[in-house]
């Protein structure tokens, strides 16, 4: 088990579901990192007693450095601060759980420092792809899945076979909110409605991805790259319940899941006390209180992100980075009332007709690549405006 955590993304929902983990293990934190919360950061600061804060608001930074003088945490600014907590000395593991590509060069920096790494920050593996998993591999450290759908095939794959006997990943998918919809049905959804999701407690953004099924896409990258498997052996079922959080299936037919109540703080206390297990702050699943479990087709017609991601991902290049990039900024023109629901799918999937791929030497390709995107969506939502 790690036992001192530097949590990059303190303050957000994976990052206090953390917390509540390390408090129910008798954890330490050596580092904690947030976006701009001063006000939770300082309260986690007071509780935990880390060695350092990083702040990634430079003005945040200060205001934070003035409220914890009699603390003896030291404040770090900017991205800068953000890679010193991913590389901080007293760690032994680094939880990124920060929203988005800007968790890209914190993973690496932590990779190159040789720190184990408990991945929450899907979008950084889904753009930097080999950049980041031959890293991992070069310098020897675990990669160890949060999201819940890797930890569960994690789990699945503890015994597998020594013969390669692997089939498929099956991932499973609540659907969000707005399963069983039709495209007309959606076309005025407001931001409230998408951020209704069913089962799962999120954040703001992966609550959208969620309802537009990108997450499922994201995912199903991101599995191609932990689990080192093509793209068209990872199938996606919807599961309303999100009870089964993924599978696996071997070449004999076998299918191993794993199941539990839907709550984050299971496989992030996995990842942390990998590979043992302990006793969790989270409620023992009934069967037979759920009664029943349900599964369909995910409708790839209405949720035309799920078929982008997969596309991406077989054009290989930085088309996935492309389709992140694409998609971070159109989930936010979303969540700001700039553009309607549909149009999040339509402009993840113009990216990738329009932008000329190429492959990443390095990291600084991947943040073109990005950039590239987003600025495609600016571009095509102001002409729309206009
Ligand atoms: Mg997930």
């Amino acid at each position: 088990m790690y036992r001192n955590l530097s949590i990059l993304g303190s303050t957000g929902s994976i990052g206090t579901q953390a917390l509540d983990v390390v408090d129910k293990l008798g954890l330490s934190v050596a580092a904690i990192a947030a976006y701009s919360n001063i006000d939770l950061l300082e309260q986690q600061v007071r509780k935990y007693k880390p060695a350092l804060a990083a702040v990634f608001d430079e003005d945040k930074a200060r205001e934070l450095r003035d409220n914890i003088k009699d603390t003896s945490t030291a404040v770090a600014g900017g991205m800068e601060g953000l890679l010193e907590a991913a590389t901080f000395s007293g760690a032994d593991l680094v939880l990124n759980s920060v929203v988005g590509m800007v968790g890209l060069r914190p993973t690496l920096a932590a990779v190159s420092a040789k720190k184990d790494i408990a991945l929450a920050n899907k979008e950084t593996l889904v753009a930097g792809g080999r950049l980041v998993t031959d890293a991992v591999h070069k310098n020897g450290v675990k990669l160890l899945p949060v999201d819940s759908e890797h930890s569960a095939i994690f789990q699945c794959l503890e015994g597998r076979p020594s013969n390669n006997a692997l089939k498929k990943l099956i991932l499973t998918a609540s659907g969000g909110p707005f399963f069983g919809k039709t495209r007309e049905e959606l076309e005025d959804v407001t931001v409230e409605q998408a951020l209704n999701h069913p089962n799962w407690s999120m954040g703001a953004k992966i609550t959208i991805d969620s309802a537009t099924m990108m997450n499922k896409g994201l995912e199903i990258i991101e599995a191609a790259r932990l689990f080192d498997v093509d793209g068209d052996r990872i199938d996606v079922v919807v599961h309303r319940e999100s009870i089964i959080h993924s599978l696996v299936e071997y070449d004999d037919n076998s299918v191993v899941a794993q199941l539990g109540v839907p709550d984050m703080r299971i496989p992030i206390q996995f990842a942390i006390t990998y590979p043992e297990r302990y006793e969790s702050p989270v409620a023992e699943l009934s069967l037979a209180q759920i009664g029943k479990l349900s599964f369909f087709e995910p409708d790839c017609d209405t949720f035309v992100c799920l078929n982008a991601c997969k596309r991406a991902l077989a054009m290989g290049g930085v088309a996935t980075a492309i389709a992140n990039g694409a998609n971070e900024e159109a989930n936010s023109l979303f969540r700001r009332g700039r553009i309607a629901f549909l149009e999040i799918g339509e402009l993840v999937t113009g990216a990738l007709d329009s932008i000329t791929n190429f492959e990443a030497e390095s990291v600084d390709d991947v943040l073109r690549a990005d950039s590239l995107a987003r600025q495609y969506v600016r571009d095509c939502v102001k002409g729309a405006s206009e």
